[in-house]
């Protein structure tokens, strides 16, 4: 535990931010211009990390993740106040005397009278197998980030339900080669139903054994039945 007698003030940061994201820097560039002396420790494991380019974000548009966070950091170098601590886990933090205490993944104790969390949030994926091997490449979770570079494409939609039916509806601004997949019984009502029907939206409740392709490009689903 570190004891206020023995800590030097310039080594009390006034905010340090766990997390280095989008998030994290914007939150670290406001308070660089109010003239607050700023610690970002980033754990390097950002949300797209395995997406090669950026859809829908102004100016940025097709920019890939990894040089949008550096075009971030450069700028924030400018300011003398802030420091950054790359590829660091903040592993524990605890409120102390001096504000808090956070323990770091390299065995560091740093102080900061207050703390941002910026730690974004870890997708779960669905349980098919070889799903990794194609996420953020042909894989995605958000139409509005990655859609339009499939528009007109076969796209199977995952789901069941509500979850399954209201994604495909959405997605025929995107494409009209939608096929639904469920993996298993696929949960949707007569009228759920009749609208995919409507909308030329076939649904395969076939389980899923797996996904083909090449180097992260999927080509088909692979169905138990097939
Ligand atoms: C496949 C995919 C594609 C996407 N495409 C787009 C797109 O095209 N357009 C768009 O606008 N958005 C897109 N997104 C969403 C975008 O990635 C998020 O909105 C954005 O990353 C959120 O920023 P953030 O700073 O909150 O979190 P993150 O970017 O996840 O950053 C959080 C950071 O905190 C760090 N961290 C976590 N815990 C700790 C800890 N204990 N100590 C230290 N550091 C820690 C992590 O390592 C990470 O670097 C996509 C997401 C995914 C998954």
């Amino acid at each position: 535990m570190a004891s206020s007698s023995i800590i030097d003030s310039r080594a009390i940061w006034d905010i340090i931010i766990v997390g280095g994201g989008p998030a994290g820097l914007s939150a670290a560039l406001v308070l660089a211009r109010a003239r607050r002396r700023v610690l970002i420790c980033d754990g390097g494991q950002p949300r797209n990390r395995s997406s090669n380019r950026i859809g829908g974000f102004l100016t940025r548009d097709g920019v890939d993740p990894a040089a949008f966070l550096q075009l971030a950091r450069n700028e924030l170098s400018a300011y003398d106040t802030v420091e950054f601590k790359q590829d660091t886990q903040v592993t524990t933090a605890a409120s102390g005397e001096m504000g808090f205490e956070l323990q770091t993944s390299s065995g560091e104790t740093i102080i900061g009278r207050k703390v941002l969390i910026a730690t974004g949030v870890t997708d779960q994926l669905p349980p098919v197998p070889k799903i990794d091997d194609f996420y953020g490449r042909s894989v995605w979770h958000c139409p509005y980030c990655d859609g339009y570079e499939h528009r007109d494409q076969k796209v199977a939609v995952y789901g069941r339900g509500r979850t399954v039916s209201a994604l495909a509806l959405e997605l025929t601004g995107w494409t009209s080669r939608l096929t639904a997949v469920s993996d298993g019984p696929c949960g949707l009502s007569a009228g759920q139903r009749q609208r995919l029907k409507n909308n030329g939206i076939e649904v395969r409740e076939d389980p899923i054994i797996g996904l083909a392709g090449n180097e992260g490009r999927l080509t088909h689903v692979v169905f138990a039945s097939d």
